[in-house]
């Protein structure tokens, strides 16, 4: 039995030796990432419900890993939130949005805003809105046509700085968007306090609300929510038919999913706003 436990913490030290080792060097790799600017935006478009228009679209970070190959954000944003590389990283996403907002309008196309990510971590620097003012201001870029994207959960941390650093964004004429939202607890007090334009419904929620499943009570709560509020509405994570067609007789005005578009390259996003999703 004693030897059984000494393997086993043998085994533990090897693997934990193995994680430290995998992460150490995953850290470095993402240094060097951001000093080659590995990195790429996709866009996914963010549809009108009645006509299929193109209103909007979410900008979506993916590293080009020169061995890896194509890496998500679920599997290097957290680790650059902890190293604290997530503010250059969210300069880097700001500055290339800026710049294929600046493309596409040279290619005559009518433009429509580009929604960021914002990790909650962005919010502990308080020369954010500095940063930011500057990307704008260096790209030429009508900050009506960037938005924000924070998770409820970031909003719900509700530091004083959160709250200012939003404020002053707002005044630079930047919306703001809650991501996930539902999955929360914010209230309506939150909502006015941080002057939210739109709400993002989580896509759990989005996935509940065709037949076979739930009603789609949360669903309908939120849109009349949102409704007596004046706030706009996203329903993120659309896949079916079935979930369209009950978000849209529930009055969602605004939808985003693979139903419609997956996120493509800026070149890509540029002939839709040229000639329109096909159909
Ligand atoms: P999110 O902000 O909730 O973004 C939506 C995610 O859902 C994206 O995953 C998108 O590709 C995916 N998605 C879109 N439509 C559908 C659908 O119909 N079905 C399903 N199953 N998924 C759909 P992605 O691109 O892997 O991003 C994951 C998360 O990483 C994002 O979640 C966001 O929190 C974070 N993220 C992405 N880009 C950035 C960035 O530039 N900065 C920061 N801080 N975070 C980012
Ligand atoms: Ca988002
Ligand atoms: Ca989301
Ligand atoms: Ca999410």
């Amino acid at each position: 039995r004693r030897r059984d436990a000494l393997d086993a913490i043998q085994c533990y030290t090897e693997r934990m030796k193995v994680d430290a080792f995998a992460r150490l060097s995953m850290e470095n790799a993402l240094r060097v990432a951001i000093d080659r600017e590995q990195f790429t935006l996709l866009y996914q478009p963010k549809v009108d419900a009645d006509a299929g228009r193109v209103v909007g679209c979410e900008a979506l970070i993916r590293w080009e890993h020169p061995d890896e190959g194509v890496i998500g954000p679920d599997a290097f944003i957290p680790l650059a939130e902890e190293i604290g590389l997530i503010h250059q990283l969210g300069q880097w996403v700001l500055r290339r949005a800026c710049e294929d907002l600046g493309r596409w309008r040279a290619s005559g196309n009518a433009l429509v805003p580009v929604a960021v990510n914002l990790s909650a971590s962005q919010f502990g620097r308080q020369d954010l809105v500095d940063q930011v003012r500057a990307v704008l201001d260096e790209t030429g870029t009508d900050p009506a046509l960037i938005e924000l994207e924070v998770t409820e959960s970031a909003l719900m941390r509700d530091t004083r700085s959160t709250a200012e650093l939003l404020v002053q964004m707002h005044d630079m004429g930047l919306s703001l968007a809650v991501d996930d939202f539902g999955t929360g607890y914010s209230s309506l007090a939150y909502l006015k306090r941080f002057a939210v334009n739109t709400l993002k419904i989580d896509r759990s929620f989005v996935q509940d609300c065709d037949a076979g499943h739930d009603d789609p009570a949360i669903v309908r709560a939120i849109i009349g929510m949102a409704r007596s509020l004046g706030i706009g509405l996203v329903a993120e994570g659309v896949e079916t038919v079935a979930q369209a067609r009950v978000l849209q007789a529930e009055g969602c005005p605004v939808m985003q999913g693979y139903l419609f578009a997956r996120p493509m390259a800026a070149d890509q996003f540029g002939k839709v706003l040229a000639v329109g999703l096909p159909e």
